[in-house]
């Protein structure tokens, strides 16, 4: 059986990694690894929001897990129906955004995320030309601004491309530890790893071997370890290695509950002009345990709960400052800031695109309010891009239109029939129900976005303290008004 298993792994593409564990406490100290393993790290931080939730849906050797609310928010656009947004270009864009730095991915060793490789399409009348540069879009059958269909095809690759593969040096070797922090290799690392652990005793330490694998379940084996089963364990679990190797159960809801206040952003930097530019959502809370049920919404807060899904998880981190909550992926945001270039990264430039990859071109929202970057490369400049999104709102969604937003962040069209069936599935009587009417500006954005990566009661942990902080402070600067639901709803 042993020997089937061995043939098997040998047909896949792996790499053999030496595991240190501590026996005694079934516990996993390091790993030691090389490119392909780090490389495979790091690229979790390009990934962008809505491919992680996609993923980590899929069976490996671990069940699906969910990603806080972004995984409700995932499938409400793939269960929204084509008539609620501007076109079928703007849910494949949702559904399958694209990982930014998408030359440097796919020749990684193990990119889980299979994306064609990048093409652009030109105009069907090759002369078609705006401000002097030719019409193109990434997206195949477009309509270009002179009606005609986006439909020439042309890769990217033929652009000015790169030669570096991947992100860290081909001869620098690591040390991971088991909350996914990577250290060069250095004496003295591995030794300073264990005695955090509080091990003294070299006879308790043992070695394993331990193969990694792209394949998603070809076999499940404990001796495989699938890439996907890392990057699902690094969204639930402060010890995803341990989790692994050890087969703990209960990894699932193994973050610790948190404060709201943790999600409560404090200091952002906002010019006057964005806080006059604010979304107006109208808030429902059940009175008796304070939590947020839901919210009423125009449009542009639904184009900006969905861009969250086309956010890099690194662009995600830079707008946080490196604290998602997430532990594993801020550890790993924090070693790749902390690396050094002339050793380990492949070049400094790089290192600063993967500590803010930028969301890729044509997905950026014209009214974006949060800071998520959209540099591009200079090479596009000769090219007029066509926005495949709405030309009136520059978003995805077709408005005007009322959605409904819950708790976890699932995305309806508004219906009294919804609301009602709704409050009656959460057991909420009418009388327990107030409304407020919030502003969102740029700090309570952040919040949502931050409250939505490793939460269930997104709307409850991002919006409560700005509910109860409008009650103490009267002054002018109030963002909330109180309503009074049956004054709201008799009208
Ligand atoms: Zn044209």
């Amino acid at each position: 059986m042993a020997g089937d298993a061995t043939q098997l792994v040998e047909q896949v593409d792996e790499v053999s990694l030496r595991f240190m564990v501590d026996r005694e406490r079934n516990k996993v100290l390091y790993v030691e690894a090389g490119k392909d393993f780090v490389d495979t790290l790091f690229s979790f931080l390009i990934f962008p929001l809505g491919t992680i939730a996609r993923l980590a849906a899929k069976e490996s050797n671990i069940d699906a897990v969910k990603f806080g609310s972004l995984s409700s928010l995932y499938e409400s656009v793939s269960d929204l129906g084509e008539e609620h947004l501007w076109n079928k270009t703007c849910k494949e864009m949702l559904l399958k955004p694209r990982v930014p730095m998408g030359l440097y991915y796919r020749k990684l060793k193990f990119n889980i995320d299979e994306s064609e490789p990048l093409r652009y399409y030109h105009c069907e009348d090759k002369t078609c030309k705006i401000e002097n540069r030719y019409c193109v879009s990434f997206f195949r059958n477009q309509k270009c601004i002179c009606r005609k269909l986006l439909n020439q095809e042309s890769f990217v690759n033929s652009l000015k491309g790169i030669e570096e593969s991947g992100f860290v040096k081909e001869t620098s070797t690591f040390i991971v530890s088991d909350d996914l922090c990577v250290l060069a290799n250095e004496v003295g690392t591995s030794l300073n790893l264990c005695q955090k652990h509080g091990v003294n005793d070299i006879d308790t330490i043992d070695k394993r071997t331990v193969n990694i694998s792209k394949k998603e379940a070809c076999f499940l084996s404990m001796y495989i370890v699938y890439v996907i089963d890392i990057l699902k364990l690094s969204l639930v679990s402060k010890t995803p290695l341990t989790d692994f190797i050890y087969k703990k159960e209960q990894f699932v809801g193994n973050l610790d509950p948190r404060n709201r206040s943790e999600f409560w952003i404090r200091e952002v930097d906002e010019s006057s002009d964005e806080i006059n530019d604010k979304m107006v959502v109208k808030v429902l809370r059940r009175k008796s345990n304070e939590q947020i049920l839901f919210l009423e919404a125009q449009d542009d807060f639904i184009d900006f709960v969905f861009s969250f899904l086309t956010f890099p998880l690194g662009g995600v981190l830079h707008m946080l400052q490196g604290f998602s909550l997430l532990s594993c992926i801020d550890n790993l945001y924090k070693s790749m800031i902390e690396l050094s270039s002339d050793g380990c990264i492949i070049s400094e430039n790089l290192k600063e695109k993967l500590t803010k990859p930028p969301i890729p071109m044509q997905f950026e929202l014209r009214n974006q309010i949060l800071p998520i970057d959209t540099k591009y490369k200079d090479y596009y400049t000769q090219y007029k891009f066509i926005d495949p999104k709405s030309p009136i709102s520059g978003g995805y969604v077709k408005g005007p239109i009322t959605f409904i937003v819950t708790d976890d962040m699932v995305v309806t069209p508004l219906s009294s029939i919804a609301v009602v069936s709704y409050l009656e599935r959460m057991k909420v009587a009418f009388n327990d129900v107030e409304e407020r009417v919030i502003r969102i500006g740029r700090k309570e954005g952040l919040s949502i976005l931050k409250a939505s990566l490793t939460t269930t009661s997104t709307l409850t942990n991002s919006l409560s303290l700005l509910w109860s902080n409008s009650r103490m402070n009267k002054g002018p600067s109030l963002s909330i008004q109180e309503h009074s639901l049956q004054e709201q709803w008799s009208t």
